[in-house]
């Protein structure tokens, strides 16, 4: 991951430059630092700041939470650390430590279980420095205070309810955790000569704006590729099966068959493979299938 990150931030080192940039030339720079919809996010917000507030980050709460993609946490962690305003920044980690430092046996998942932590970190603002405060509960929550605790070496063990109880196993309470649904695809890796042909997602929803092979729901290569016949324009000739990718998002996973598909002709919207556009993790995997046999 940091190699990407250092590379997006070499390419985009403030503000300003990644507000005069082209989407495209984002999301270029972005594969291989994940959830591509922060992409979006992030380029919305750089030209916010650069447009509303001259290149620099409002230090208001308010202000921040307006930003694209800053939720409470983010805000809250920025406001903290950057300004520093008493305003907590309550994730996983902060919820963990709260929850067993005072016993809170209410499900983490629960908006109001949330609202309770916060409103407790608040409290602690007093005297402490609020950057130093909002990173030291961070790193407890990161480093101390994992999912088996090292609880003899945290400072916070004389206060602490879950570890008094002996309950670090059972605190803090999670929601039962529900299965991802799985969806089946069959994914069509369409090639002319060493070019993919590949199509761009639209700008909204799962996957949003990057580049994909085509799919057809099901598990039938056949089936789905009479349904890509019918969808492209250009005459195609069925391949072999190159294999199977399963892929896990957050709300759902996938199951795809990657089948490969000879072209008769080219077009504008083939990619050679050394330059492909910004592709979901999914797809680029599904061309790597493609590739190997090419190799063999
Ligand atoms: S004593 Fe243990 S459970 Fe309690 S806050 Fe520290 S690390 Fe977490």
């Amino acid at each position: 991951m940091l190699p990407y990150y250092a590379r997006f931030i070499a390419r985009f080192p403030d503000v300003t430059t990644l507000a005069e940039a082209s989407f495209d030339e984002v999301l270029t720079h972005w594969q291989g630092l994940g959830y591509y919809r922060r992409a979006k996010h992030v380029h919305e917000a750089a030209k916010r700041v650069h447009e509303l507030h001259h290149d620099q980050f409002p230090p208001s709460i308010d202000a921040l939470r307006a930003l694209p993609g800053v939720g409470e946490y983010t805000a809250g962690a920025i406001a903290s650390i950057a300004f520093d305003q008493a305003e907590p920044a309550v994730d996983g980690n902060v919820l963990r430590v709260v929850s067993r430092l005072y016993g809170i046996t209410e499900s983490i998942a629960e908006a109001k279980t949330k609202a309770a932590v916060t409103s407790r970190v608040k409290t602690w603002y007093g005297d402490a420095p609020p950057h130093e405060l909002t990173q030291a509960i961070m790193e407890l929550g990161a480093l101390i205070c994992v999912r088996k605790p090292s609880c003899e070496a945290c400072p916070l063990n004389r206060h602490c309810f879950a570890y008094a109880h002996g309950k670090t196993d059972m605190i803090p309470v999670k929601p039962s955790r529900m299965k991802q649904p799985l969806e089946h695809y069959v994914t069509f890796v369409v090639t002319h000569n060493e070019s993919i042909y590949l199509e761009q997602n639209p700008d909204d929803g799962l996957l949003a704006n990057l580049y994909a092979c085509p799919q057809v729901e099901g598990k039938n290569p056949h089936d789905a590729f009479e349904t890509l016949k019918a969808r492209i324009p250009f005459s195609v000739t069925l391949g072999e099966t190159l294999g199977d990718v399963t892929h896990v998002f957050s709300h759902k996973r996938w199951k795809l068959i990657v089948v490969h598909v000879l072209a008769g002709e080219s077009s504008d919207m083939f990619y050679p493979l050394e330059d492909l556009p910004a592709l979901g993790k999914a797809h680029r995997t599904a061309i790597e299938l493609w590739e190997k046999k090419l190799m063999q």
